[in-house]
């Protein structure tokens, strides 16, 4: 059997990002319902760090990322939605997308419209996805109409400033959340109605002000342990608290008896996996995807462009709050 030698991201333990290191591997043709892709570019992700600290508990050695695009190598059989030379883009499950080249299973790859560069695709396809299942797909009692107040935080973080235009693009008014007034103006210019900086203002406090007094229907709360008991608070009765991420930690536990008084709300927990984890709903949802970037209404907005040798420098931007909008690992 032929092998082909790649470079890859690995970790054997959890811990810093000095844990990432560049090793030379080799990989090999694809199995059944499976592919072999040439990446052109690599996205990163918060998730990353979660499974490199161990927040996410892993298999190790453990070959880091889940989003990147490419041109596929080679087609194992069973595969019929790609062949050899399609430009393609995926979020994956498991991981192990920084590297030039992996076999991966074929269900989670798509095929990269012809408008949409490599960069674009690598950068948006687990956060734009994740904005469509949030804004699409996990929607308070009753679903969301236009002009209905939802509140987003890390609004002008990668998932963020697609989200901000999605919503926009919905009509929704976006309440978005960010930690300096430099992030708040990004969002405000991509498309949040309401801007608010949780590092100097109270945002439960604005967000009763902006919607005099009503609360919003839905909160998407990628932030997690800080963020948690306020975003509660700003719920109007019935409303949707979706919890994604734990950007500052994870949340306590808490009794649901507490959910009652603050007027019959309902909490959940969604990860995009669920939510891809057939081929249709993949393409449904990338289809979708791909039709809000191609008409220009979600512009993907690549902030930080690392090689893929400096990504301790990516991981290390990331954890600090540096960044904005999306991330990639250049070959
Ligand atoms: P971001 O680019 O949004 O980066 C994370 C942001 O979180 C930071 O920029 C920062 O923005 C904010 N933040 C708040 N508190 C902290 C803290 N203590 N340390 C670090 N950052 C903090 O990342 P992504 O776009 O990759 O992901 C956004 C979130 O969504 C992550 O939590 C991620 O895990 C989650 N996610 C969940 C998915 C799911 O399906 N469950 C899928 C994809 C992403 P600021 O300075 O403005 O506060």
């Amino acid at each position: 059997m032929s092998s082909y030698p790649s470079r890859a991201i690995q970790i054997d333990q959890n811990g810093g990002p000095e844990q990432l290191k560049l090793v030379n591997v080799t990989v090999g043709e694809p199995g059944p319902g499976e592919i072999r892709i040439r990446h052109h570019a690599v996205g990163l992700n918060f998730i990353d760090v979660y499974q490199r600290s161990g927040l996410y508990a892993m298999p190790m050695p453990l070959r880091l990322g889940m989003e990147a695009a490419g041109v596929v190598e080679a087609v194992g059989s069973g595969v019929t939605h790609l062949k050899v030379g399609d430009r393609a883009a995926y979020a994956s499950q498991p991981p192990g997308s920084y590297c030039d080249l992996r076999v991966l299973p074929a269900k989670c790859v798509c095929k990269l419209p012809d408008a949409i560069s490599f960069e674009t695709g690598a950068a948006m396809m687990l956060k734009g996805l994740t904005a469509q299942y949030l804004l699409k797909r996990t929607q308070p009692q009753g679903g969301l109409q236009a002009g209905d107040f939802v509140l987003f935080h890390a609004a002008a973080g990668g998932v963020g400033l697609i989200a901000c235009q999605w919503a926009k693009a919905m009509g929704l008014q976006l309440i978005g959340t960010a930690g300096s007034d430099a992030k708040c103006a990004l969002a405000k210019a991509h498309g949040a109605a309401y801007v608010i900086n949780y590092a100097t203002e109270d945002f439960l406090t604005r967000v009763k002000e902006i919607t005099a007094g009503r609360g919003v229907k839905a909160v998407y709360d990628s932030v997690g342990k800080d963020t948690w008991d306020k975003s509660l608070d700003c719920l109007a009765p019935f409303g949707l608290m979706a919890s994604f991420g734990n950007a500052s930690g994870p949340v306590a536990p808490f009794s649901p008896a507490i959910l009652g008084p603050k007027g019959s709300l309902y909490v959940t927990r969604q990860t995009l996996f669920t939510h891809i984890a057939t081929r249709e709903s993949t393409q449904a949802m990338a289809d979708d995807l791909f039709a809000v970037v191609t008409s220009g209404q979600v512009r993907i907005r690549i902030d930080q462009r690392y090689r893929l040798e400096d990504v301790q420098q990516a991981h290390r931007d990331l954890e600090a709050r540096k960044t904005t909008g999306c991330t990639i690992l250049t070959l």
